[in-house]
């Protein structure tokens, strides 16, 4: 019984249970009842934006009142209240990069969950590979933070990806296993996780993987939650691709099985470009 997910799991926000008949690529069935996920585009400013960037922001919340898509960006730390009350009232909504495990206490320089709560966020990324490169976050801290993250409300959007050495070794599925291992924390349900799989050689270089090789890490992510968490959460859970997706490759990026969305960095800084990423996910 313990793996069975609540009606109110399957009837969350994220994955609305219809019973409506939807095309397959949109829906799963658990307990006879059709799953869908709702598609979602993040970005991720990184350590990118100041007020400047604001306006830039507002039209984009403009241009999307009723998206049916989920939009999500994800501004610096200092932004985060103020991109809040921009898109305050809009389909958007906005979310931190990162988070302490803590709620509070003598760690200067972080940000707790219920901070980026307070500011007005309703996701983080965590476990993003720049994290884990520049700061040393070991599997166990992503986890940590992801519990006090979905503790207080959030979403957590984890990263996982292998290098370009692991990709070349054959190591690519081991490494994403034991990432997910260690960095999903066993709260999770298909409204407070969402699973980002960004390979560290395609961030930021333009490099994409095939769409074959993207559909077998989705697949494998799929199956390993399906495996751990029981059908019903594992088939809700969002899975996102990132890494170098544009205006002119995402449509066949969401064409991929077990792509929910992307995790996008230097394409969401220009509304124009993101904008180009929301509509092919919207027409996926
Ligand atoms: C990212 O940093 O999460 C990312 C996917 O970056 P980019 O889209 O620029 O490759």
């Amino acid at each position: 019984m313990r793996n069975l997910p609540l009606w109110s799991d399957l009837c969350n926000r994220n994955c609305q249970a219809r019973l409506v008949v939807l095309s397959d690529e949109q829906t799963t069935t658990y307990l006879g009842v059709r799953v869908m996920r709702r598609k979602l585009a993040a970005g991720n400013w990184k350590m990118n934006g100041t007020a400047a960037a604001l306006p830039e922001l507002q039209s984009l919340a403009t241009s999307y009142p009723d998206a049916s898509v989920d939009v999500l960006i994800c501004p610096p730390a200092t932004l985060l209240h103020r991109a809040a009350e921009a898109v305050k009232d809009t389909g958007i909504t906005v979310g931190g990069q990162d988070c302490h495990a803590a709620e509070s206490g003598a760690h200067t320089g972080d940000v707790s969950a219920l901070m980026l709560v307070d500011a007005g966020a309703s996701a983080v990324i965590l476990g993003h590979s720049e994290r884990r490169e520049d700061h040393g976050e070991q599997n166990e801290d992503v986890c940590a933070k992801a519990r006090s993250a979905m503790d207080a409300g959030l979403k957590a959007i984890i990263c996982v990806g292998e290098s370009l050495e692991q990709r070349e070794a054959a190591n690519t599925l081991d490494i994403i296993g034991g990432q997910m291992s260690g960095s999903i924390p066993d709260q999770s349900t298909g409204e407070n996780l969402v699973v980002a799989y960004e390979p560290i050689w395609a961030i930021g270089t333009g490099k994409v993987p095939t769409l074959d090789e993207i559909g077998e890490v989705h697949d494998f992510i799929r199956a390993r939650l399906e495996r751990r968490f029981g059908e019903g959460v594992g088939r809700s859970v969002r899975l996102l691709y990132g890494g170098s997706v544009k205006p002119g490759n995402a449509a066949e990026i969401f064409a991929v099985s077990n792509v929910d969305g992307a995790l996008v960095g230097g394409a969401s800084l220009k509304a124009k470009d993101f904008s180009g990423i929301i509509d092919a996910l919207q027409k996926a």
